[in-house]
């Protein structure tokens, strides 16, 4: 069957603006045949693609693991196809023994001294959640429009895919010529957390060993546009505790002269940001520089921010979202409305989560916060600070080698410069990573756009961005190939 997607034409490179990509053509590097490959298998691509989304693979313990191991033959068996011999799929157990997601990994070693590559993406799915809001099967991928829908049509089944068809691709162009080292390496547990994540690269550290890895879990700008996720923000979270009385006293008999923990607490919140609604933590690092702004109204709308609320902070919206801190109060423990007697309140208790900027330290940022909470304790009132969780933030070094190809390609394949772009959230996991292989190359690339839908009804991928994704994965594995990591 002849494919109905329009195939990537082979013509001049154009921004988006519609001047020419600047781009000189790269020495050993056949583009066209490349586009041919893509081209070529991009109908079996999706029809695997489609495969894959008929399977519920959900790591969460409330779902049948049956399936989540189903998930995990059936990319075994794609990774098989594009001629990888050692396919393995391996589990460590988590904390409580019981068996953490299935990952499928591969491997195919360099050859000649060249370097090795990983190529990241996760099989498991989020559950389907309303079906009602769904317009199709979620389990049942369908085409409408430019759009495949589905239950992991984006979220990562389509990364995983496009790891496959980018290395069958580079395979088929660059033959007996390709030393590059490749390992595929699809986790079965993403969205339940990663739970057995660390354990598992501290048990398989030398077979995921690797100098650059692709982590194809990420969003481009829009469609028609691509981005290299450049920029993560940290986390850190915990409790603090403010304490004025003993125990609770008659609020008629003892109001007045001492104020309530659930005042004072809110106080002591308010004091977390300044006027304009900045973090007022001291010593926090955040920098303005972006590339690319977020536009106010989409910002508004996408927040679902109610009319008349004025936005808080200052510099572009994409700073406030990537660069610099952001400070929120995410509960809140005192007595609650329905049972609340006149009385004055001894204790009150908040949690906060504290999404860190690009180059914060996340223990300097918890003793910074943990400063700041004890010394505004409102009238002198006992306050607690108990830190939590801490996640490291992420950035790209986009003058390293591999950032420099990634970008390369992007803009090759799509005839569109690449946006340089943040993610206001974190990928926990890629913190695993850097702290087990200090010295890799990460970079964060994607599949989906801002309207895929990830995590929601009517999941879907924009099947012309796709082929373009294949295509830019493709051109890196050729350029590394190539040059290696000479910049
Ligand atoms: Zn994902």
């Amino acid at each position: 069957m002849t494919s109905e997607h329009a195939e990537i034409p082979q013509t001049q490179q154009r921004n988006a603006d519609n001047t020419p990509v600047a781009g000189k053509p790269v020495p050993g590097i056949d583009t066209e045949a490349l586009t041919k490959a893509v081209n070529d298998g991009f109908d079996a691509t999706l029809s695997s693609l489609k495969d894959l989304v008929a399977i519920p693979g959900i790591a969460w313990a409330s779902f049948d693991p049956a399936e989540l191991d189903r998930s995990a033959e059936a990319v075994a068996t794609l990774v098989r196809e594009t001629g990888m011999d050692d396919v393995r799929i391996l589990r460590v157990p988590k904390t409580d023994g019981t068996p953490g997601g299935p990952a499928v990994v591969a491997r195919r070693p360099a050859r000649d001294g060249k370097p090795t590559i990983l190529l990241y993406a996760h099989h498991d799915v989020q559950p389907p959640g309303d079906g009602a809001l769904w317009k199709s099967e979620p389990f049942v991928a369908e085409e409408r429009g430019d759009r495949l829908y589905g239950r992991g049509a984006a979220d990562d089944k389509a990364g995983i895919m496009a790891h496959l068809a980018a290395y069958a691709a580079a395979s088929k162009v660059l033959g007996e010529d390709f030393g590059l080292g490749v390992t595929f390496f699809f986790e079965g547990e993403e969205e339940a957390g990663s739970p057995t994540f660390r354990r598992f690269l501290e048990e398989h550290r030398e077979l995921l060993r690797s100098d650059i890895i692709v982590v194809a879990d990420s969003s481009n700008w829009k469609v028609g546009v691509p981005a290299l996720t450049t920029s993560l923000r940290g986390l850190v979270d915990g409790t603090f505790e403010v304490r004025v009385l003993d125990h609770a006293v008659h609020s008629g008999m003892f109001g007045g002269p001492v104020l309530d923990a659930p005042t004072l607490l809110s106080r002591l919140i308010a004091t977390l940001h300044d006027e304009h609604g900045n973090v007022a933590v001291a010593g926090l690092v955040g920098r303005d520089e972006v590339e690319v702004d977020v536009e106010e109204s989409d910002y508004r709308a996408d927040a679902s921010v109610l009319d008349g609320v004025q936005l808080a902070g200052s510099g572009t919206i994409a700073s406030r979202l990537w660069t610099k801190p952001a400070l929120s109060i995410i509960g809140i423990d005192a007595p609650s409305v329905d049972v609340a007697s006149n009385t004055l309140i001894p204790a009150a208790r908040a949690k906060f989560s504290m999404r860190l900027a690009p180059g914060q330290d996340p223990e300097a940022a918890m003793t910074a916060l943990r400063e700041h909470v004890e010394s505004h304790a409102p009238f002198g009132a006992k306050v607690t600070f108990t830190p939590g969780e801490q996640g490291n933030a992420f950035a790209t070094d986009t003058s390293s080698a591999a950032a420099q190809v990634a970008l390369w390609a992007l803009a090759e394949s799509w005839g569109v410069k690449p946006v340089e772009m943040g993610i206001g959230g974190s990928i926990p996991f890629i913190a695993d990573l850097t702290e087990a292989y200090p010295e890799v190359q990460i970079l964060v690339t994607g599949v989906e756009d801002p309207d895929s839908r990830a995590h929601s009804a009517n999941e879907s991928l924009h099947i012309g961005d796709f082929r373009h994704a294949v295509l830019a994965e493709a051109l890196m594995l050729a350029r590394l190939n190539v040059q290696g990591l000479q910049g």
